[in-house]
C-alpha cells in the first residue's frame, strides 16, 4: 500500500516535469526546400517561420528539428556538413531571440552507397526513432507535443510517436482533397498559422 502511494507520487512528479515540444521538419517547413543543400548561404527561412517559432517559444514549447538527411548515405555530402547547416540555422534564429533545443537528423538510407549509412534504420521518418530519442533525452511530454512537416512521412512519424500533427501545404495544393485523407490533425499554409492554431488548441484543452 505504502509502495503504491510512493509510486503514484513519482509518476505524478515525472509527468509534471515533462515539457511539450514542437518537432519541426526542416526542408520545406522551417526553411525553403533546396534539395540536398548543405551550403549555409542558401538557407532561407520560410514565410511565417520566425513569427511562428516566436509564438511557440513564448508559449513554452521546446523547438526541435527532426530531419531526414539521406544525402549522407547517398554520398552527396559528408555528415560533418550538417554542423554548418545547424550553425547557420541557429545564427538566423538568434537574431530573432530564438534558439533550437535540438537538431536531430537521420543520415541513413537503405539504398545508400556508403555502407555504414546504408541501413534500414529506426530513425528515418516515417519511423519515429528521432522523436523518441529527443523525448527521452529531453524529458518531453509527447502527448502534448506536435509534429509540423510538409510531407505525409512527417505526419506519420509524429502520430507514431503519439504527437498531434500539422501538415504544411503550399497555397496551390488542393486542401479539401488532402483533408479527406484525414491524416494530419490540421492542414495549414505556414508556421505562423500553425503556431496560432496550436496555442488555441492548448487553451481549449487545459
Ligand atoms: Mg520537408
Ligand atoms: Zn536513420
Amino acid at each position: 500500500m505504502e509502495n503504491q502511494k510512493v509510486l503514484h507520487r513519482t509518476n505524478k512528479l515525472n509527468s509534471q516535469s515533462q515539457i511539450p515540444a514542437i518537432f519541426l521538419d526542416k526542408d520545406g517547413t522551417l526553411i525553403e526546400n533546396v534539395p540536398n543543400n548543405v551550403d549555409p548561404q542558401l538557407i532561407e527561412m520560410k514565410i511565417g517561420a520566425i513569427e511562428g517559432l516566436q509564438i511557440l517559444s513564448k508559449a513554452g514549447y521546446k523547438l526541435i528539428v527532426i530531419t531526414n538527411q539521406s544525402g549522407v548515405a547517398r554520398d552527396y555530402f559528408p555528415e560533418s556538413a550538417l554542423i554548418g547547416v545547424e550553425a547557420r540555422l541557429n545564427e538566423i534564429l538568434e537574431k530573432a531571440d530564438l534558439s533550437l533545443d535540438g537538431f536531430y537528423y537521420c543520415p541513413h538510407h537503405p539504398n545508400g552507397v556508403i555502407s555504414e549509412y546504408a541501413i534500414a534504420c529506426e530513425c528515418r521518418k516515417p519511423k519515429p526513432g528521432l522523436i523518441l530519442r529527443a523525448a527521452s533525452e529531453q524529458n518531453i511530454d509527447l502527448a502534448n507535443s506536435w509534429f509540423i512537416g510538409d510531407n505525409l512521412t512527417d505526419v506519420e512519424a509524429g502520430h507514431s510517436a503519439g504527437c498531434k500533427t500539422i501538415l504544411i501545404v503550399k497555397g496551390n495544393q488542393s486542401q479539401p482533397q488532402m483533408s479527406r485523407l484525414g491524416i494530419a490533425d490540421y492542414i495549414l499554409v505556414n508556421l505562423s498559422i500553425a503556431a496560432q492554431v496550436i496555442c488555441k488548441h492548448s487553451v481549449s484543452n487545459f
